[in-house]
C-alpha cells in the first residue's frame, strides 16, 4: 500500500517535495473491517484551502472510489464499490461501522450507477453533484424566469448548477477560464450566455449576458468578480457563496471592491454552505442528478489524469483550470 503524507505546508501551488510517498504493509483485517483498492481519487480545491490548518506531517486529505478486495462485514462483500474520504492512498482498512474523524461524507456502499462509470461518485453523481443540487436550490432558491449568474462554471460544480438552472426554467450565463470552455457551456450545456473572464470587459458582459441583471449568483471563485456580479444584482437577490477557489493558491487576501452597500440597499441575502448540511438528504440528490443523467437533462464531462504518481500534477492541473468538469485521477 502506498499513500501521501503532507510534510510542508503549501506555499503557492502545492509542489511534489510537500509530500513524501510513504509505503506501508497493512495489517490483518479484524472482525467488521474491509480492505479497499483505490480506483479514482479525486483532486478538489478545497484541498489547497483546508490543509492549511492541518498539523504536519499527516495523510493528505480526499475523497476515492475504491473496490472493496476482503471483507470481514456481511454488508460490505468483496466487490463492492464505496465512496470514502480515505485520503490520497492506494489501500485503506476500514470499519464501516465507525464513523472516520474528520472525514467530509461518511463513507457510503455506491448504490446502482449503471451504465455510468464508477468515478462518477466523485462528481455529478458525489459531493459536487450535490454541492449543486442542494447549494442551488436550498440557497439560492431559483424562479423560473429568474437570471442566474456562475463563476467556476465549466468546472464540476459550476456546470452542473448552470444545467439545474435550465432545468428550472431560468436564464443562465457563466463566467468560465477559456473560449473554449464558454463554447462547451453555450453548445453542449444550453447556457444563454458564457463569458471567458479572462479576456472580457466584465461589466460589459454582465449588460450583454444579464439584460434584467441578477436574481441569483452561485460564487465559486470570489474575488474581483465576484464583486462586480453582487454589485449588479437585482433586489433581494440571492448569493450562494460555495467557494473562492480565485484566491486559494494566495497567501495575500486580494483587493477586491467594497460589496456591503449592494448588500444593503438591495436586500441581498448571501449565504455560505458546506455541502455536508444536506447530510441526511445525500441520497435524494443522488438519485434526483442519476434520474436527470438517464433522463438526458444533465451532462457531464471528465478530465481524468493517470496514475498514483500522478496526484500532485493533477491537484496542480485542476487549479489552473486545465480541467472541463470534474478531475480525477485513475490510480491504475
Ligand atoms: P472545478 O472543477 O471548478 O475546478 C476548479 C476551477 O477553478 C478550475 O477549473 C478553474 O477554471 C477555476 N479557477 C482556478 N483559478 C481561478 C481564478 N483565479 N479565478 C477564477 N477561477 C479559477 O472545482 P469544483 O467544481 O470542485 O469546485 C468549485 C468551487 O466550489 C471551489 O471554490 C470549491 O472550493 C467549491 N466547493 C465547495 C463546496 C462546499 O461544500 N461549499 C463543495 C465542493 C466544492 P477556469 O478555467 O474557469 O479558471
Amino acid at each position: 500500500a502506498r499513500k501521501y503524507v503532507l510534510t510542508k505546508h503549501f506555499q503557492g501551488e502545492p509542489k511534489k517535495s510537500d509530500f513524501e510517498i510513504v509505503q506501508e504493509e497493512l495489517p490483518e483485517l479484524k472482525d467488521g473491517e474491509i480492505l479497499t483498492e483505490a480506483e479514482y481519487l479525486s483532486v478538489d480545491p478545497y484541498m489547497r484551502a483546508y490543509m492549511i490548518g492541518y498539523k504536519l506531517p499527516t495523510v493528505m486529505i480526499g475523497g476515492q472510489v475504491a473496490k472493496i478486495t476482503a471483507s470481514r462485514n456481511d454488508k460490505y462483500p468483496v466487490g463492492g464499490y464505496v465512496a470514502g474520504y480515505f485520503g490520497w492512498r492506494t489501500h485503506t482498512i476500514c470499519n464501516p461501522n465507525i464513523p472516520a474523524k474528520g472525514a467530509l461524507v461518511p463513507m457510503y456502499l455506491l448504490p446502482d450507477i449503471s451504465p455510468y462509470p464508477v468515478s462518477l461518485a466523485l462528481g455529478v453523481l458525489g459531493m459536487p453533484g450535490n454541492t449543486a443540487y442542494f447549494g442551488l436550490q436550498e440557497i439560492c432558491k431559483p424562479k423560473a424566469g429568474e437570471t442566474i449568474a456562475i463563476t467556476g462554471a465549466a468546472g464540476a460544480v459550476g456546470s452542473h448548477v448552470g444545467q439545474i438552472g435550465k432545468i428550472l426554467g431560468c436564464r443562465v450565463i457563466g463566467f468560465a477560464g477559456s473560449d473554449a470552455k464558454c463554447e462547451y457551456l453555450e453548445k453542449e450545456l444550453g447556457f444563454d450566455r458564457a463569458f471567458n473572464y479572462k479576456t472580457v470587459n466584465i461589466q460589459k458582459a454582465l449588460r450583454e449576458g444579464a439584460p434584467d441583471r441578477i436574481d441569483c449568483y452561485f460564487d465559486n471563485v470570489g474575488g474581483e468578480i465576484s464583486s462586480a456580479i453582487m454589485n449588479y444584482m437585482n433586489k433581494n437577490g440571492r448569493v450562494a457563496v460555495c467557494g473562492s477557489v480565485s484566491s486559494y493558491n494566495d497567501s495575500a487576501l486580494p483587493k477586491v471592491t467594497i460589496v456591503q452597500p449592494s448588500i444593503v440597499f438591495k436586500e441581498l441575502k448571501v449565504e455560505g454552505f458546506l455541502v455536508n448540511r444536506w447530510i441526511d438528504r445525500w441520497n435524494d440528490g443522488i438519485n434526483a442528478n442519476l434520474a436527470w443523467l438517464r433522463e438526458g437533462k444533465l451532462k457531464y464531462e471528465e478530465k481524468v489524469y493517470h496514475g498514483f504518481d500522478n496526484m500532485v500534477e493533477a491537484l496542480v492541473g485542476m487549479l489552473r483550470g486545465e480541467n472541463l468538469g470534474k478531475a480525477v485521477v485513475k490510480v491504475k
